[in-house]
């Protein structure tokens, strides 16, 4: 098998550890002569594994026990309309934050059920994408909550600490979720689809607290209803039980890596790496305001753009996969999330000096 660095942004690559312990006990998972796949999620074995993965988690972010952590399907679209239907009635007003593609489509989907507002839009300013101050932003009244992505996946955009704002703060962590240490407590949800920092696609965590699970509207469905979901211990109806198995083995290879505090300075370093090599060179840029700059995905422009299918292709070539941007904003984007080593930007980065060097 030839050897390759994954770049793609979700699905994403996970932990090679972590991989080859689901191959190894793929057809018989603890002893149990089948594969977990196959069993109860009702069985004692099963509920000992969701257990043992919902308490690492709250380890390793240090959840306070007045928050229910929940397992879930319905990616993270699920949770842009279950945030929506848990926490507002249909009068009531609520605060997005639109700093790129992802809150944007929360926003849209939250005005399904409430008065979706925009407080704040990101926009260019010197040719840099960045956001208004917090003292410009502008609320509606009445809000029931202020939703904002402190990671644009499409973008490339990160908020590096929470707003601080009088309302309960929704977060959509799906793409840095684990990626460095947070303050539980500063937010009154915050919600995950699995398949950047967490495991396989088709699971969502969320992570909510005690006193907004009995807000919901009456005709929320039951299986986006945070209460039910709480009182059933996330198995209302069957989770999916595998995606769940594989984000407990990516919690317990987290742990043994020294937890998000090591996470975070790797992640650092190696985003430092790839801004490095971009701000190095005239022939790649990144057009994001440095302080808003993604430490988990990172978009970047070449000089001449009609390169880009070439850099791709020798990219390939060079055992350097899916850097293609978003269909919606083109270019690169290169997503290194927890478990991409710092060699694998390392590669990247010698790729890139020596494509601009024959072609600069
Ligand atoms: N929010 C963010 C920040 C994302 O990156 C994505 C998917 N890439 C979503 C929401 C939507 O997730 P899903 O496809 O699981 O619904």
């Amino acid at each position: 098998m030839t050897k390759v660095y994954n770049f793609c942004a979700g699905p994403a690559m996970l932990p090679e550890a972590v991989m080859q312990q689901a191959q190894q006990e793929l057809l018989d998972w603890n002893g149990q002569g089948c594969s977990v796949m196959e069993i109860s999620h009702r069985s004692d074995a099963f509920v000992a594994l969701a257990t043992e993965a919902e308490r690492d988690l709250r380890d390793l972010l240090g959840v306070p026990d007045n928050y229910k952590v929940l397992f879930t399907h319905g990616g993270g679209r699920g949770q842009f309309s279950a945030v929506a239907m848990n926490l507002a009635t249909k009068q009531d007003a609520a605060a997005y934050l639109v700093s790129g593609s992802w809150s944007k489509s929360a926003l849209q989907e939250a005005g399904r059920y409430v008065q979706a507002h925009a407080v704040a839009s990101v926009s260019e300013h010197n040719g840099l994408f960045t956001l208004p101050s917090e003292q410009a932003w502008q609320y509606p009244d009445n809000a029931a909550y202020f939703h904002y992505c402190p990671n644009e996946t499409v973008d490339g955009f990160e908020i590096p600490e929470p707003p601080s704002v009088a309302l309960p703060l929704v977060a959509d962590m799906s793409s840095n979720i684990l990626s460095k240490p947070i303050n539980v407590s500063d937010y009154g949800v915050i919600y995950a689809g699995a398949q950047k920092n967490i495991g396989p696609s088709g699971l969502s965590v969320v992570i909510v607290r005690d006193d907004l699970l009995d807000r919901a509207r009456p005709d929320t469905p039951s299986i986006l209803h945070y209460a039910t979901l709480a009182k059933h211990d996330s198995m209302y109806n069957t989770p999916p039980t595998f995606a769940w198995y594989l984000a407990g083995l990516v919690f317990k290879w987290l742990k043994s890596q020294g937890g998000v505090d090591a996470m975070a300075a790797r992640n650092q370093e190696k985003a430092d790496t790839l801004y490095g090599a971009i701000d190095g060179n005239d022939f790649y840029v990144n057009r994001v305001d440095p302080h808003y700059r993604s430490r988990m995905n990172v978009p970047f422009q070449l000089a001449r753009p009609e390169l880009d299918d070439a850099f791709l292709a020798e990219a390939h070539d060079a055992g350097l996969i899916a850097l293609q941007g978003h269909r919606s904003v083109g270019g690169m984007r290169a997503s290194i999330y927890n478990a991409m080593p710092l060699e694998g930007v390392q590669t990247l980065v010698d790729f890139m000096h020596d494509f601009a060097r024959r072609n600069g």
